[in-house]
């Protein structure tokens, strides 16, 4: 078959199977052929990795990850673009579809029977609707993963690398660099799609770490400070933490604590780094 990466291709396609774009699913379609070949570049596949490609839409960038990986399993929610996939990727043997909704799929299992429990690569042009169930799922169930290599909307990429102190750093920012260390490959403009979406969007690596360079008691309690810290943005990291629903220290507990860590405590979430909530976690934890 034919390569799809134009948009006359693509509209043949789409006008062949009388398909309708299905807003609700974030149906975007890649038809620019140097955006993706930087996604391929980016995500480093070789021939031995077994790559997991997250909506592969009409199949554009599933042609692309079949000819570099050796083996491709596409995740697609939407049964009209199936018998389109079947059609876009004739001839690409190593290529499986599964029509499933992502988030009800157990890819640690995937990665156990097809890749024997080895490190998989994640590969998406994501539906942008549920772009961070779909990352922290992957991190928070512990996929064996070497890297996500994504598309998503350009705000969200520049949340996920911000650094403490930026307009643009968050709960996000410390949850993806928790587990990944973000890199940004390039933006990309809203005429490299069909139909137009309606914001930027930008290509980021998430590359996995294989030991994980900050350590906490409590994971789940650094992550509620987290949140509860960045829930108030102009108000103190002490206000946020006691007003809480979901945390029960006492001012005075906070202030201490800031204390030991030579912190202000009048300072603000935006101003600490994952080392220091991770401190500050251990030391409400007692
Ligand atoms: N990969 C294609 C491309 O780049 O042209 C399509 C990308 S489009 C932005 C997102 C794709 O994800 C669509 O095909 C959509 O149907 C699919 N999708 C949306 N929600 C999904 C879900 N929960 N599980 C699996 N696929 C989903």
């Amino acid at each position: 078959m034919e390569k799809l990466s134009s948009p006359k291709k693509t509209i043949e396609i789409i006008q062949k199977y009388n398909f309708d774009f299905q807003k609700k699913f974030g149906q975007n379609f890649l038809i620019d052929s140097h955006v993706l070949q930087k996604i391929i570049d980016a995500a480093h596949i070789t021939k031995d990795d077994f790559v997991l490609e997250i909506g592969p839409g009409i199949g554009t960038m599933t042609q692309y990850l079949s000819e570099h990986a050796r083996e491709v399993m596409a995740v697609e929610i939407d049964h009209n673009l199936i018998p389109i996939l079947k059609e876009t990727l004739a001839g690409y043997d190593n290529v499986e579809v599964l029509n499933e909704d992502i988030l009800k799929v157990d890819i640690g299992k995937i990665a156990e029977e097809k890749n024997q429990g080895r490190p998989i690569k994640v590969v998406a042009n994501l539906p942008y609707y549920i772009t961070t169930p779909i990352i922290m799922g992957l991190f928070e169930k512990n996929v064996p993963m070497d890297s996500l290599t994504v598309m998503v909307q350009k705000e969200v990429a520049q949340r996920m690398q911000a650094v403490p102190g930026t307009k643009d750093y968050g709960a996000l920012s410390l949850a993806v660099q928790f587990y990944a260390e973000p890199y940004i490959v390039a933006n990309v403009p809203p005429n490299c799609f069909m139909p137009r979406p309606k914001v930027g969007s930008a290509v980021i690596r998430l590359t996995r770490y294989k030991d994980m360079p900050i350590k906490v008691k409590n994971e789940k309690l650094m992550f509620s400070i987290i949140r509860a810290s960045f829930n108030q943005r102009r108000k103190t990291l002490q206000n946020g933490i006691n007003n809480s629903s979901a945390l029960h220290f006492s001012k005075e507990q906070v202030v201490e604590a800031l204390g030991e860590m030579e912190l202000s405590p009048t300072i603000r979430g935006e101003a600490l780094s994952l080392e220091q909530f991770a401190r500050l976690s251990d030391l409400l934890e007692g």
